[in-house]
């Protein structure tokens, strides 16, 4: 008995002795394969396009291109970045020569035309499908042939976002070099990312976007491409059930969040949380949960959908489950 124990303990050990050595060769290959990124674009500036903009002038210290079809975005997001740079220097996290730095390397622009210069291009423009997929298309003509096509859904499907860069499903120029850095909100401040290929996405592509990830200064977490991928297919059905709590009257907004807070050590309750994250993407990514696992469980609770109908949608206007 006891030999067969130690035997056990042994060939674990010679398993695990492996699994390290066949992980750290696979990470040389990956970084041997990797493209260095020089440019980045970032299409959308909203709160995490800007977010994603900022940590790689930051980090990575790289020329950032931030495309967005709103002025009064762009106007939004430089002058969130001005107030996070001036917290930290405020705060001695940061010089004012490198805050200063950080700045001059972002530049805006409402045309897509102006990311003809970059090595990778990170989209975060609101969670709909087919917005997703005509911006890849236009991705596709106007980026140069070797640059990365990231995406920072939620949970769309990679491989679908991929398909939308050719009419011709065979042809992989464009679809080999997509796939998704899922960062976490706020993107600042939170060290997760989630590293999603497609079906189409190439070696090189994955091997690129998880060096950069971690030039950023993130940790990439690997997942599959499969609805709400690892994040939100845990965090989103959490914040669903809140929701459900709220409409059916177990608790109030306030116990809610407070115990959760309080009883699993959270820093934010899932209705603070769903509001800040912003109800209208909370509401995508349960639909997208819902119709593609077709299972009742993922159902969006009504009370999301109102709010989202009312406009209700969370700290970025000022009322969602609380006001701000
Ligand atoms: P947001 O609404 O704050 O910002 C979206 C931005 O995209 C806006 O500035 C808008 O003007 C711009 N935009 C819309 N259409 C455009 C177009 N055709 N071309 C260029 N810009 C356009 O959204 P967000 O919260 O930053 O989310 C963006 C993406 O990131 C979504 O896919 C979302 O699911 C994902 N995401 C969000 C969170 C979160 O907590 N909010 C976390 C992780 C991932």
């Amino acid at each position: 008995m006891l030999a067969s124990r130690s035997a056990t303990r042994l060939s674990t050990r010679f398993v695990c002795s492996q699994c390290r050595a066949f992980s750290s060769s696979r990470r040389t290959l990956a970084e041997a394969q990797a493209a260095e990124i020089k440019k980045l674009g970032v299409v959308g500036a909203g709160q995490m396009g800007l977010g994603i903009a900022l940590v790689a002038s930051r980090m990575a210290q790289v020329p950032v291109t931030i495309v967005d079809n709103s002025q009064k975005s762009l106007d939004k997001g430089l002058a969130f970045a001005d107030k996070l740079l001036a917290k930290d220097v405020s705060k001695s996290r940061l010089t004012q020569s490198d805050a200063d730095s950080t700045r001059s390397r972002l530049t805006t622009t409402t045309s897509m035309d102006d990311l003809g210069d970059v090595d990778m291009i990170i989209e975060a423009v609101p969670e709909i499908v087919s917005l997703k997929q005509s911006i890849f298309a236009q991705l596709a003509q106007v980026a140069p042939s070797h640059a990365v096509l990231a995406t920072n859904t939620s949970s769309i499907s990679i491989t679908l976002i991929a398909r939308a860069t050719t009419t011709d499903p065979t042809d992989l120029s464009a679809a080999s070099r997509v796939i998704s850095t899922h960062f976490m909100n706020p993107v600042p401040v939170q060290k997760g990312v989630e590293i999603i290929s497609g079906l189409q996405t190439s070696p090189e592509t994955l091997a690129t976007a998880l060096a950069f990830c971690t030039r950023m200064g993130k940790i990439p977490s690997v997942s599959a491409d499969s609805p709400g991928f690892l994040a939100n297919r845990i965090l989103m059905p959490y914040i669903n059930e809140a929701i459900i709590c709220l409409e059916t009257g177990v608790g109030a907004e306030k116990d809610i969040d407070d115990i959760m807070k309080n009883g699993t050590n959270v820093p934010m309750g899932p209705l603070a949380l769903a509001d800040f994250i912003g109800l209208d993407t909370c509401l995508s990514i349960m639909e997208v949960l819902h119709q593609q696992l077709g299972d009742s469980k993922y159902r969006p609770a009504v009370r999301l959908r109102n709010m989202v109908a009312a406009g209700w949608v969370g700290k970025k206007v000022g009322r969602g489950f609380y006001t701000y």
